[in-house]
């Protein structure tokens, strides 16, 4: 745990919040039935980073519920006021949250939370990865759009229990699969697949989340030219590539060393060097 003070900003607003006191009613539908959205960004010495992705995403999950939001600009002036109020540190991870508000309002509630990083350091030198069934076809966001297969909605209790399988299986994380057979994304993170000179993800109309780190990749790999795109792969296909990581914001590029059975190739320097990128070193 970090000695840092987390930061706790109400929106609207950019005043910060006494992150102890009560803010939250209990019957803000957030309590009361996980109804909201939210973001994470990593911020890296004081830069956050892919702020305009996050944002974008937050009102794609929000449409995706029929959710209002503040305005933008509300958000950004939140986002940088907790991160400005924050002691600096090399890597602080801020979450925007809006819940659908207190019960029978109509009004959302909203704030943004700035805390010191978890350390990702054992995630980032490798990690023990098992497949596991989401239950949801690849086809779920055409055939049953109310399943929110895609939107990154305050409901995580499934992927957390998720991870806790992983956990008690001896691995580190998960790679979820859809009832078709094809692989989605991990609990909290997207799947990067190398198959030699080719990088490939899950494309978002399976029913993933569009990730602001693989679209930091695939911009940096695709300007060197290199090919870099969506394809719907089985777990065969990434048991037996030159390479798999799950990406996100705060975790950055964390190398699968082995998928379920599987023994997969590291690159260290790749991963390194998609670290920097994802921290906007590079
Ligand atoms: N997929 C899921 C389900 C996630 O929760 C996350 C991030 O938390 C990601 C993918 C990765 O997204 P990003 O790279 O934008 O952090």
């Amino acid at each position: 745990m970090s000695a840092h003070s987390p930061v706790l900003i109400l929106v609207p607003g950019s005043r910060p919040a006494d992150p102890a006191a009560p803010a939250l009613l209990v019957t803000d539908l957030a309590a009361t039935r996980g109804d909201g959205v939210f973001e994470t960004i990593g911020v890296f010495d004081g830069r956050a980073v892919n702020v305009g992705p996050h944002l974008d995403r937050l009102e794609r999950s929000a449409r995706m519920m029929d959710l209002p939001l503040p305005a933008r600009e509300e958000l950004s002036a939140a986002m940088e006021a907790a991160i400005a109020a924050h002691d600096p540190v090399a890597e602080l991870t801020v979450r925007v949250i809006v819940s659908r508000g207190v019960e029978g309002s109509g009004e959302p509630t909203a704030w943004v939370h700035a805390r010191a990083a978890d350390d990702w350091s054992s995630h980032r030198a490798g990690m023990r990865v098992i497949t596991l069934d989401r239950g949801l076809a690849t086809t779920a966001p055409r055939t049953s759009p109310w399943l929110l297969a895609g939107a990154k909605s305050l409901s995580y209790a499934v992927n957390m229990a998720a991870t806790r399988e992983a956990v008690r299986r001896g691995a580190r994380d998960v790679l979820f699969v859809a009832s078709d057979g094809y692989v989605l994304e991990g609990p909290t993170s997207t799947l990067l697949v190398r198959r030699g000179e080719d990088f490939l993800t899950t494309p978002v109309s399976a029913g993933v989340l569009p990730g602001t780190s693989v679209g930091t990749l695939f911009a940096a790999l695709q300007a060197e030219g290199r090919s870099a795109r969506e394809e719907l792969m089985t777990v065969a296909d990434v048991a037996g590539s030159d390479g798999a990581w799950l990406l996100s914001s705060s975790r950055l590029a964390a190398p699968l060393t082995h998928l379920d059975e599987a023994e997969l190739p590291v690159d260290r320097e790749l991963t390194e060097r998609f670290g920097r990128l994802l921290t906007g070193r590079d």
